[in-house]
């Protein structure tokens, strides 16, 4: 049976990321189809009040999976069929939840990620502001990892989780275009450049997102 993943999200560079991932996974398997919210006409945008990672991509999850119907077999097949989902389909929700965790800041920004200092401000701004506290740590404790936490619900309810990290530094400049959010000061030492100087691929391969759906979509095909 073909599994449908509908991303609970608005973040229009997960969706690229976790399709592009998908993309490198269907290589060994093309059951796996990964649809928006934007796709289906849903706009869910629950408030994060989890403390970790994992509890904020629960919430997301179960908001988005509350706005399809679940008791009612039928009911759910004529959804999936009005929003061009195959009906005997196995549709799962999933939310990824992530973040920057920075050792030297106490963990910081980490779950407020993306409402440090403002959810409007630009991320150059957040990145210059951080680097303007931490400009007198020392290259061996700018230690820091992006947190991915996956969360998924299934067409019974149930809910499962995986999770993938990225370890690397807060480098001292803003390079490279690539990726989003705090990608262009996340150094990575074994690579000698910042996530946004990857290709797409390349970062897809070690990041924490690559990492944790991965493992979501093992456990889901194991299913
Ligand atoms: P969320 O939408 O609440 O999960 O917030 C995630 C936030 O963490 C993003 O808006 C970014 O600020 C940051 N973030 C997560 N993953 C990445 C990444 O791969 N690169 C850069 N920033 C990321």
């Amino acid at each position: 049976m073909d599994l449908y993943i509908l991303l609970a999200t608005g973040n229009d560079n997960k969706v690229r990321e976790v399709n592009e991932i998908a993309s490198e996974y269907r290589k060994a398997s093309d059951r796996i189809h990964v649809i928006s919210m934007k796709a289906v006409g849903i706009d869910s945008d629950p408030e994060e009040t989890g403390s970790t990672f994992i509890e904020n991509a629960r919430i997301k999850a179960r908001a988005v999976a509350g706005l399809i119907p679940s008791d009612d077999p039928d009911a759910r097949r004529q959804w999936q069929y009005s929003h061009g989902i195959e009906p005997e389909g196995k549709l799962i929700v999933v939310a990824d939840d992530s973040g920057l965790v920075i050792d030297a800041m106490g963990g910081m920004p980490g779950i407020y990620s993306a409402r440090y200092l403002g959810r409007d401000t630009s991320y150059s701004f957040k990145m210059n502001h951080i680097l303007e506290e931490m400009k007198d740590v020392p290259d061996e404790k700018r230690t820091a990892r992006f947190v991915a936490a996956i969360a998924a619900v299934l067409p019974d309810g149930t809910c499962c989780d995986a999770s993938g990290t990225m370890e690397g530094r807060i480098g001292h400049e803003i390079c490279g275009a690539n990726g989003f959010g705090y990608d262009p000061f996340f150094y990575l030492p074994e690579y000698g450049k910042t996530s946004a100087e990857l290709q797409p691929d390349e970062k897809n391969k070690i990041s924490h997102r690559g990492k944790g759906i991965r493992a979501m979509f093992d456990q889901l095909e194991r299913l």
